[in-house]
């Protein structure tokens, strides 16, 4: 059996990795491609926790251009992380993952609270942990909440799975073919230079922390594995 390069992941899912095509809410057939590549890895004996975004439903920021009050449409936002959380867990669980989500805003009704030695006991139990309503602060993103839960639980890596783009350019490739990817860049790069993998506070707390990141499509079936046992596909952002 291969041997995996980590021991205890953290996986980032924008909201639009769940849309698919449609490019807004949940396509189950993506959903269920996602959870059988993360059973791929539970299987390799990897701990994987996952923050999900919440973006192919609200976005704070569009929420506030249309007038609404900031924190409002940041708390709705946090909200439409939960729908998505509970629908990769649904997946999971049909596929034989057991998983539990942790909400960072308490709605004990459907999910625990965000405990961080719980969150641990559960991964050491081969359970997957999904994080979800972000850091429970408004002004905040789901990047930040895979840096500082990753930190939080000593995680050394965050895979940041993206949607048809192979890691990161210096320029958007779809709009600039002759935009050069990235083989390695340093987290000072991504913030000198506005690269946009992350958000800034995101950036600097996984530097802080000395957290790397791995920047990928997961469009491509497999691709969940083949970073975990190293091989080095897309951007990798270190130091
Ligand atoms: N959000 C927030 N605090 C957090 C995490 C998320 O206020 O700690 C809100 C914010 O409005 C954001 C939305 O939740 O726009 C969805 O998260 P995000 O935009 O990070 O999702 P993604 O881009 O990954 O789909």
């Amino acid at each position: 059996m291969s041997t995996p390069k980590y021991k205890r992941i953290v996986l980032k899912l924008s909201g639009e990795a769940l849309a698919g095509e449609q490019g807004y809410g949940i396509d189950s057939e993506v959903v269920s491609s996602i959870a059988r590549q993360i059973k791929e890895v539970v299987d390799l004996g990897v701990q994987v926790a996952i923050v999900v975004g919440g973006g192919n439903i609200w976005r704070g920021i569009s929420g506030a251009a249309k007038g609404i009050d900031r924190a409002t449409a940041d708390y709705m936002g946090m909200l439409a992380t939960v729908m998505n959380s509970l629908a990769l867990q649904d997946s999971l669980e049909s596929i034989g993952v057991p998983t539990r989500v942790q909400t960072s805003i308490e709605m004990r009704q459907i999910a625990e609270p965000y405990i961080r030695r719980k969150a641990i006991r559960h991964l050491e139990k081969g359970r997957v942990v999904i994080f979800a309503a972000g850091i429970g602060n408004p002004f905040f993103s789901t990047d930040t909440t895979a840096a500082l839960r990753a930190a939080d639980i000593e995680a050394e890596v965050i895979l940041m799975a993206k949607n048809n783009v192979d890691g990161v350019y210096s320029a958007d490739p779809s709009v600039y073919p002759d935009a050069v990817k990235y083989d390695t860049l340093t987290f000072l790069d991504v913030l000198n230079q506005g690269l946009g993998v992350m958000d800034s506070t995101a950036a600097s707390l996984c530097m802080d922390n000395d957290i790397p990141l791995i920047v990928f499509n997961i469009s491509t079936e497999g691709n969940i594995r083949r970073v975990t046992l190293g091989e080095h596909i897309g951007t990798v952002v270190k130091g």
